[in-house]
């Protein structure tokens, strides 16, 4: 029999994480909504972060020897579910990207002085870090990345742009994809460089004004001229770079699609409270078919982007090859939010478009997630093209479908 019961270890940190999110974050959403200055804002999280330290629930994702609660993939689909709720959750836990997936990245590619000097500030909440890969000319497709790095002596000369990089504005760190073997097959041809801030010709030109909302340091466009690092700012092996962005992408696309879950619940709580308590034509909306309608296919969405949220977390758990599940839960879930969130909209009337509620924000912010992470069709096209391989090996589809019974 298959068992769909969670460990009584990850019950309970649901539960801890559920009691934390409800009486502590959400009360301080008021004080820390996007028209908040970054100092009101820092103070806040700052007190979210005490608040997350002495419950013992800071740092969920990283081992207990970095100060974490060492969950794997299991533990944290529940946990990232939980903070979908509010988009201070994964802050005041430690948990949010882009730094939850660096952490990863540096834990699993950092020599141990790297560890120290950029694992440990992230792992004290003490610092940020961004991931910048997308440049202007490059985006869906990375074989286009044009930012270079050339050695110099010892040293490595980057140069180059990068866009919509994700808090990159006062960020401690970057982790830059950048061409090291112009020779190189395309994929080979990348290297991961870490750039502190501040390095002369490190410039962060702007934060990108967007249709959403985001977390500190914004989604920003950065200059790269002459930036000059030594042979230590390597992360990882020469030529890797794409393997290790690859590697970085698949647990924190995952990581977004937990999230997201989280947001869509919310949206049909709100949703369904309302279609029970709005009286239209003499009866609650709650007793209208179209409305139970909306109300059942969004819990029908939300039900299936569980599911497949768990079966990727358990890919992960057993060190399968989980990246067409991923990929397919990335599309189906980021399309998934969009409709759960419009529809509970749609029951609002006019208050569900009123800033009164958090409906109209979650629909801005989700708009952006059939972008980031890659596109939608990107991965479409790379699950077709696994059904495709599966369907040419002769043995059908059904391996590039889930590869359940
Ligand atoms: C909120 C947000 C945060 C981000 N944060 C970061 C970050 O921290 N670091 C970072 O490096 N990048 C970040 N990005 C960039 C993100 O990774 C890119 O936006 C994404 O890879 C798509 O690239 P692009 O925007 O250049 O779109 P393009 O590559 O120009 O694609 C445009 C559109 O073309 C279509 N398309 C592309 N290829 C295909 C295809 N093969 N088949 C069919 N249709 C296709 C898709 O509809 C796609 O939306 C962020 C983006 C957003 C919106």
């Amino acid at each position: 029999m298959i068992d769909f019961e969670l460990p009584e270890d990850v019950k309970d940190i649901q539960r801890r994480v559920a009691a934390f999110v409800n009486t502590v974050v959400l009360p301080a959403e008021a004080e820390a909504g996007e028209h908040t200055t970054a100092e009101e804002f820092d103070r806040v999280l700052e007190g979210l972060r005490d608040e997350a330290r002495a419950s013992g629930l800071f740092n969920p994702h990283l081992p207990p020897e970095w100060g974490g609660l060492g969950l794997g993939a299991l533990g944290m689909a529940i946990v990232s579910q939980e903070c979908g709720v509010s988009g201070l959750a994964s802050l005041a836990l430690n948990a949010m990207a882009p730094d939850e997936g660096n952490m990863h990245l540096l834990l699993e590619t950092a020599n141990p002085e790297q560890l120290e000097k950029y694992l440990r500030p992230l792992a004290e909440g003490r610092a940020r870090s961004c991931f910048a890969m997308t440049e202007q000319i490059a985006g869906s497709d990375p074989t286009m990345l044009a930012t270079t790095a050339v050695k110099d002596g010892d040293d490595w000369i980057i140069n180059g742009e990068k866009w919509f990089i994700t808090g990159a504005n006062g960020a401690a760190f970057a982790i830059v994809v950048a061409k090291t073997d112009p020779e190189a097959e395309g994929r080979n041809s990348y290297s991961l460089f870490l750039v502190d801030d501040g390095t002369p010709g490190w410039n962060v030109i702007r934060e990108i004004p967007v249709m959403g909302t985001h977390g500190p340091g914004g989604h920003c466009e950065i200059k790269i001229e002459n930036v000059r690092v030594g042979p230590e700012a390597v992360l990882g092996e020469l030529g890797q770079g794409f393997q290790l962005s690859q590697k970085r992408l698949g647990p924190a696309r995952l990581a977004h699609a937990m999230r997201w879950i989280g947001v869509a619940q919310r949206s049909l709580d709100l949703a369904a409270e309302r279609a029970l308590t709005r009286e239209t034509f003499g009866k609650p909306l709650a007793r209208r078919q179209t409305v139970q309608n909306w109300l059942a296919d969004s819990a029908i969405d939300l039900y299936a982007s569980r599911l497949m949220v768990l079966h990727a977390a358990y890919l992960i758990e057993r060190g399968d090859d989980f990246r067409q599940e991923v990929s397919m839960n990335k599309v189906f879930i980021a399309e998934a939010l969009e409709r759960v969130v419009d529809r509970a909209i749609q029951i609002h009337g006019s208050l569900g478009y009123s800033t009164d509620l958090p409906l109209e924000r979650f629909y801005r912010d989700a708009r952006a997630a059939r972008i980031y992470d890659g596109p939608s069709e990107v991965h479409r096209m790379v699950i077709a093209r696994n059904v495709l391989k599966a369907a040419m090996s002769g043995g059908g589809t059904k391996p590039a479908t889930g590869g359940l019974a």
